[in-house]
């Protein structure tokens, strides 16, 4: 387990005297307090990046990948290490955390493939004449990242931007850094060159800085979408690059010819997974037609979901409270509380911030349990009484990360797939992440900028194309494009 020390080895030291304190919210411990970074820091740090780059950027892209290889072994060794560290500082479960740390491996591997992917391509265009492209890095770039993935976020822009020849700022949430740190200190020890990857500690000021920094070219951003919009905003207004994931409001529509058993499984996980704190957790379920055999079957599930047991915790005593205010204002508008989490609390860990599964039935589509995200073990079901006054209140949501549909009926789910509007589509599963080489990103206002944020998209972002044109025959004519 990493100790405090370990942690004030990583950073580098600055003026600011700020402190950050970060508590587990499995019960409320302090774990660390960490120096806050501050703009003469960023400064320093991006400085480093810029020099660097200048070498990390001309080693060809097969020595670069080497480093990767090495911590896939690493990242390999120790999951279980890492898996605590994740659990620790987000109160997940270690099941979830050590499924993050799978993903984080993942992602590594895809970073792995990039050198095959990167190639370009050449060809003779006249007599010869050669026209070829180069991806080249962009120079120094920036992440930024939420708490609730605080290993795999980094994951989804790191290994590519780096192997790709860009160095970076990685920024983690204020309330989980500590994964970062790690993944720094592993990747050091790896062989990554001092000054490729560099981590700043903050929130808000920070941000800004990064968004106004003139030497930082590209900034991805990962967050709620009010952030999502400040940054994308504030980083393009100064003609940055910039691709920013904002929230979600998940809508799973379940047909009356669904599968019973794997719908309620499937459902409640869903919303219940990571306690409710994934972009990608079901929120609404639409429910079409009576499906009352489905949701009594949901509440059997929700029931043996137990906070501290099978269910983790969510991040912070705010969000608790937050959640539960969500719940309350439903039951006072007239919702039907079918399975209530709040007032959850774990024996031994009172200190910890619980809420327990969930599920409001008899919700209208105007309540802000329908409209709002929550980001908490809750899920919100909307009575309709066909698939097209589903639809339509799916696509007038402002989001549009995921959306999923449970049926038997290959012709009613290829429908939905056509007409919903988000970005990953679930057919019978609750949680339609992609898997690699399949890229992630969402629709609407799940996402400001162009391309996905993982995948073969991503090299699109993390790099810009050299065209070269060549001719080494003097005796060849001078043609029409000459
Ligand atoms: P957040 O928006 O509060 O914070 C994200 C990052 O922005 C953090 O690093 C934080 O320090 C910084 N930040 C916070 N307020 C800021 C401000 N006013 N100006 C500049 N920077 C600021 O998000 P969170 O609570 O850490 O994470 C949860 C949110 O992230 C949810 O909305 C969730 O849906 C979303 N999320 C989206 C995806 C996706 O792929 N679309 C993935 C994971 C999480």
């Amino acid at each position: 387990m990493l100790t405090h020390n370990q942690l004030n080895n990583t950073t580098t030291s600055t003026a600011s005297e700020k402190h950050l304190s970060v508590r587990s919210p499995l019960d409320g411990k302090l774990l660390a307090s960490l120096k806050e970074s501050n703009k003469a820091e960023l400064n320093e740090l991006t400085g480093l990046a810029q020099k660097a780059f200048i070498h990390w950027s001309a080693t060809p892209v097969k020595e670069r990948v080497q480093v990767f290889y090495n911590y896939l072994s690493l990242l390999r060794e120790n999951k279980q290490q890492l898996a605590q560290l994740v659990q620790l500082e987000n109160g997940k479960t270690l099941d979830e955390a050590s499924a993050e740390i799978e993903k984080s491996i993942e992602l590594t591997e895809f970073a792995c493939s990039l050198p095959q992917l990167c190639a370009g391509q050449t060809m003779e265009v006249s007599k010869g004449v050669e026209c070829k492209t180069i991806y080249s890095p962009l120079g120094v770039v920036a992440s930024i990242a939420p708490f609730n993935f605080p290993h795999m976020v980094p994951h989804w822009t790191l290994p590519n931007a780096l192997v790709l020849g860009n160095t970076m700022i990685l920024k983690p949430s204020e309330l989980t850094p500590l994964s970062s740190l790690k993944i720094a200190e592993m990747l050091e020890s790896c062989g990554l060159p001092k000054g490729v990857l560099n981590i700043v500690n903050g929130g808000k000021e920070i941000v800004e800085a990064i968004c106004d920094h003139p030497d930082i070219t590209a900034v991805s951003f990962v967050g709620s979408t009010p952030v999502a919009k400040i940054v994308y905003k504030r980083a393009t207004g100064n003609y940055k690059k910039a691709l920013a994931l904002g929230g979600a409001k998940n809508h799973l529509l379940v047909l009356p010819d669904a599968h019973p058993d794997m719908t309620a499984g499937n459902v409640v996980a869903s919303m219940s997974g990571c306690a409710g704190q994934r972009c990608m957790a079901a929120s609404v379920m639409l429910a079409v037609g009576n499906v009352d055999h489905i949701i009594t079957k949901m509440c059997d599930e929700a029931r043996k979901i137990i906070p501290g047991q099978n269910l983790g915790a969510v991040i912070s005593a705010k969000a608790k409270e937050r959640i539960e205010h969500y719940i309350t204002s439903a039951e006072q508008q007239g919702a039907k509380i079918l399975v209530d989490g709040r007032n959850s609390l774990v024996r031994g860990k009172e200190k910890g911030y619980y809420v327990g599964p969930t599920i409001i039935d008899h919700v209208s589509p105007e309540m802000s349990v329908a409209t709002e995200e929550i980001f908490g073990p809750v899920i919100s079901i909307i009575r309709v009484n066909s698939l097209e006054e589903a639809l339509a209140i799916e696509n007038k949501n402002p989001f549009g990360n995921a959306a999923g549909v449970f049926t038997q009926s290959g012709a009613l789910a290829d429908r939905v797939i056509k007409q919903v509007s988000a970005g990953m589509v679930g057919v019978n599963v609750g949680v339609p992440v992609p898997r690699e080489p399949f890229s992630f990103a969402g629709w609407n206002d799940s996402k400001f900028g162009s391309g996905d944020i993982t995948g073969e998209s991503s090299i699109g972002f993390w790099t810009q194309l050299k065209k070269i044109t060549t001719k080494w025959n003097p005796e060849a004519k001078v043609n029409w494009m000459s």
